[in-house]
């Protein structure tokens, strides 16, 4: 198994590839801390524990620096260890456009959740990992943090730029301590979070016109990147940006 005798802590587990990367990772004999702030997240440690593998569920907020101390020490405190940290939970928020008309409340929402919440994963994670000897670090960023999105999102695009920048100098800063710090960032995907803004047939059918594949990825599509990461697999990658985007950051022109 690619992840045998490993700790991993991991945010946005309730649904998408949170969740498809906390059974991924179940299956490949990791111990899971599955953290989120959705009701429905105890559902993915039952799926876990129900095919035999190990995991805990916790309500966190990654905006909040507390709970994410908490949730992380919990991974400590019930399996000894921590080994990778997927910090992944994200949102984006419906009134997100451009810089003139995006009003402050989603600016401040989206940059708590999506970079101050991987920078929490990653302050606890780091201390942890010292601790474990050494350990992986992913950082769910986007395509739209290399290309813009085509529709505007200007807070999440820079949430998702800023978790680019802050990698790459963890990455650096980290490397002679045996934690490797990666990104990953994926096209557009099948979930909840894409498909709840995309709204209608015509708004998706635009935004496939930039996708080579001509199709949503899938959560698992992610996951299975997430856990190349994660692995010793992976063992001299450190400061990457990991694409899993159906072609999206190669495409000048798209193929009819
Ligand atoms: P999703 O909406 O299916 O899952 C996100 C999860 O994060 C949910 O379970 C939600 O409850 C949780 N969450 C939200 N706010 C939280 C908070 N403050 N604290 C803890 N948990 C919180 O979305 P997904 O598509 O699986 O997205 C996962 C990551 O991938 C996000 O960072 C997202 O920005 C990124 N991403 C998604 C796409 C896409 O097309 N879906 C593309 C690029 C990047």
């Amino acid at each position: 198994m690619r992840l045998d005798g490993k700790v991993a802590f991991i945010t946005g587990t309730a649904s998408g590839i949170g969740r498809a990367a906390a059974l991924l990772f179940a299956g490949e004999g990791a111990r899971i801390v599955a953290a989120d702030i959705s009701e429905t997240n105890h559902e993915t440690v039952e799926i876990i524990r129900s095919k035999g593998g190990e995991g805990t569920a916790v309500r966190a907020d990654v905006s909040v620096d507390a709970e994410v101390a908490r949730a992380v020490r919990t991974a400590e405190a019930a399996y000894g260890r921590l080994d990778i940290a997927f910090n992944n939970a994200g949102v984006m928020l419906a009134d997100d456009a451009d810089a003139v008309s995006t009003s402050e409340e989603t600016i401040d929402k989206t940059l708590a959740v999506n970079l101050k919440g991987v920078l929490h994963g990653c302050k606890y994670a780091v201390p942890a990992m010292r601790r474990s000897g050494g350990g992986s670090i992913i950082n769910t960023a986007s395509f739209v943090a290399s290309m813009g999105a085509a529709t505007p999102q200007i807070a999440y695009t820079a949430s998702k730029g800023a978790v680019l920048s802050l990698t790459r100098e963890l990455a650096v800063l980290h490397a002679r301590e045996n934690i490797r710090v990666n990104a990953l960032s994926p096209g557009p995907l099948r979930t909840e979070l894409l498909m709840s803004y995309l709204d209608t047939e015509k708004k998706r059918e635009r935004r496939l016109v930039h996708v080579p594949m001509g199709r949503f990825g899938e959560a698992d599509e992610v996951a299975a990147a997430a856990l190349f990461l994660a692995s010793d697999e992976s063992s001299y990658v450190t400061g990457a940006n990991l694409m899993v985007d159906g072609g999206i950051t190669a495409a000048y022109v798209t193929p009819d």
